[in-house]
């Protein structure tokens, strides 16, 4: 049968001949055009939906409300909490203002990254991950001491963004307004105040390099990360929307603080002599100048123009870390318990032993999971399957643990 001529296109009526391809449905035909143009359609469609979404999938919430959703899972850090708040608020109100292009409204809002300095283990990760957690966006976190300039050992700065596109499962319009902590900023600080005359890869060069993704621009991303993929497409991620949160110790700052304030105190104006300096919280003084002190370039640290300071953990705190976060440790582990029919408790003896421990090794609050961990793993490991339905963690009990653990080595350090 010659039916082949009279099959034509359902769509726009071209018939088999005049068409490259013709697909048969159950009633109906499709020509190569219109499915190119149906293709076209859906993805515009798509894109609309996407961008119009931002608003209802974007859970953004008043200052206030962001403060209260961090005190849940932190404790203390009242000043850092606020701060980021602010912050946090501003940088999503700008994302989710419309772009217009009346004169009017040509007022630029500028992004406000954060710069956290803090100890080891006092919440900076934390309260980052927090904030993602409660804007529903793509979150990552990426280590700045493997970083080093294009062309050395080690990861470019592009690879930063790989792992916040994986986070985003590849939705390059969600990554785009994700979250990205930097950790150990301060490792990348160049040695000393003076620029290097030698090459300081690791450095300088590095911090270079991190400019253009801070103040946003178009990069080119290694969607599989590394160099180990030479073959790989690169993922063009705009990074004008990613709010970036820098953390680090910076050890010895506190130094650079004392002097410059000691420096202030014998100057004209010496006003901090009346405000006396709280020298037990000599970060609370931090400024931008101290960080370029410390080796940080002044692009840089315009770029991450908010900066605040996360306190040293004292006991109080610690102890409460324990229990009242609504995932604290100790929760954790009584669920944990829970799962064998275990009932597991610990007395209050047992957690200010812990607390007065982790002060020793000055871990801050990470000191605290590894001891709950040499305290606990016996019981974890000898009571499921057994009749042993109930476990009270006595301070005796949590002593003669770590003196068996390998954590009691560290009190040497
Ligand atoms: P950092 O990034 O400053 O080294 P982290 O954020 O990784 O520290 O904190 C280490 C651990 O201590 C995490 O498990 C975190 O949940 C806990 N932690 C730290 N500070 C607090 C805090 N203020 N409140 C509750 N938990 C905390």
């Amino acid at each position: 049968m010659a039916k082949d001529e009279v099959l034509e296109c359902s769509f726009c009526g071209r018939k088999k001949s005049e068409t490259d391809l013709l697909i048969a449905g159950l009633d109906a035909h499709i020509c190569d055009k219109c499915i190119e143009q149906a293709h076209g359609i859906v993805m515009e469609e798509l894109a609309e939906k996407n961008s119009s979404s931002l608003s209802t999938e974007l859970i953004l919430k008043k200052p206030k409300e962001i403060k209260a959703f961090l005190d849940q899972y932190m404790i203390g850090q009242v000043q850092a909490k606020k701060i980021l708040a602010v912050a946090v608020y501003n940088h999503y109100k700008r994302l989710l203002q419309p772009t217009s292009s009346s004169k009017e409204e040509d007022i630029e809002i500028e992004k406000s990254n954060i710069i956290l300095v803090g100890e080891t283990g006092t919440g900076k990760t934390l309260i980052a991950r927090s904030i993602a957690r409660m804007l529903n966006v793509p979150f990552s976190i990426v280590d700045a001491t493997v970083l080093t300039e294009a062309g050395y050992v080690g990861e470019d700065v592009e690879t930063i963004l790989t792992r916040l596109l994986q986070a985003a499962d590849y939705d390059v319009a969600k990554a785009e307004r994700g979250i990205v902590f930097i950790d150990e900023i301060d490792k990348i600080a160049r040695k000393g105040d003076n620029p290097s005359i030698t090459r300081d890869v690791s450095g300088e060069g590095v911090q270079q390099a991190l400019l253009k993704l801070l103040e946003g621009s178009i990069v080119n991303v290694p969607p599989k990360g590394g160099r180990k993929h030479p073959d790989q497409k690169f993922i063009e991620v705009d990074t004008k929307n990613i709010l970036f949160i820098a953390g680090g110790a910076f050890s010895g700052i506190d130094k650079i603080i004392g002097r410059r304030l000691n420096r202030q105190a014998v100057g004209y104006g010496a006003s901090i002599k009346e405000d006396k300096v709280d020298e037990e919280n000599i970060l609370q003084y931090i400024i931008p100048s101290d960080l370029k002190s410390f080796g940080l370039i002044p692009e840089i640290i315009g770029r991450l123009p908010v900066l605040t300071y996360m306190h040293t953990l004292d006991e109080k705190t610690l102890r409460a870390i324990l229990t009242e976060p609504k995932n604290s440790i100790i929760k954790q582990y009584k669920k944990l318990f829970k799962m064998d029919g275990i009932d597991f408790s610990i007395d209050e003896k047992a957690l200010q032993f812990i607390v007065v421990k982790a002060v020793d090794y000055k871990l801050g609050a990470r000191g605290l999971r590894s001891l709950c961990e040499a305290i606990l793993t016996d019981a974890m490991f000898e009571m499921p399957g057994t009749d042993e339905k109930t476990l009270r963690v006595t301070k005796k009990y949590a002593e003669s643990k770590i003196e068996k653990s390998t954590l009691k080595r560290l009190k040497a350090v």
